[in-house]
């Protein structure tokens, strides 16, 4: 069974065909650039599960079973910002840096520091001959004020996950796997998927 995630990130494929697998050993995660789709698919959702299924049936529409993910960080006392919006918080998309200073600059007067990391996968599949799966995983944090751990991306070395008291920039690969809120994710589309097969 082929399936195609909406991405050009090799590391995105391989950590889902290695979580798939384990529940469906016959599945091949393959990527874009692997069925030579070409063009942007335009994210212009207004949640994490339109944009994950924009990109689904993206993939769909082309006779594939499709896989989309957004992904993002969402802030208690920003009313939930940055939200959908994570990678271009500071206007530059993809630019951690600015994104890490412009959220602290944002925090500076906030005594509450609740956050939590969201993962929405979804699965559509060509011609609408089965319902789409939409699949959320959350991973409660707080972020502090001050980096910690030189690991991962994004908002990682902010973002605090008391149980194992360390932020996501602190923890290995294989840590934040087990808990964050893509490897929740994950987990739940691998056992819906196994599910309807
Ligand atoms: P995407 O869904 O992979 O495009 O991620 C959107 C944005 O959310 C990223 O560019 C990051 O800013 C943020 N983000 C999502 N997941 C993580 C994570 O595991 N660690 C840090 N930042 C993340």
């Amino acid at each position: 069974m082929r399936i195609v995630l909406a991405s050009r990130n090799k590391h995105k494929i391989g950590e889902l065909q290695a979580l798939l697998e384990r529940y469906i050993p016959s599945i091949e995660v393959l990527s874009l650039d692997d069925i030579g789709f070409e063009g942007e698919i335009v994210e212009n959702g207004s949640t994490f599960e339109e944009n994950a299924l924009i990109k689904a049936r993206a993939i769909a529409d082309k006779g594939d079973i499709g896989l989309g993910d957004d992904s993002g960080l969402c802030v208690d006392a920003l009313d939930g910002a940055p939200g959908i919006f994570s990678a271009r918080y500071a206007g530059e998309h993809g630019d951690d840096e600015a994104n890490n200073k412009l959220l602290l600059k944002n925090l500076s007067d906030k005594a509450d520091r609740r956050a939590r990391f969201v993962c929405v996968i979804a699965c559509a599949f060509p011609n609408d001959e089965r319902q789409a799966l939409v699949c959320r995983g959350e991973t409660e944090g707080v972020i502090i004020d001050e980096y910690r751990g030189k690991a991962g991306f994004g908002y990682d070395p902010l973002f605090y996950y008391e149980p194992m008291q360390k932020t996501y920039a602190e923890m290995t690969a294989n840590e934040k796997n087990t808990i964050s809120h893509r490897g929740r994710a994950m987990e739940v589309l691998a056992q819906e998927l196994k599910e309807i097969i």
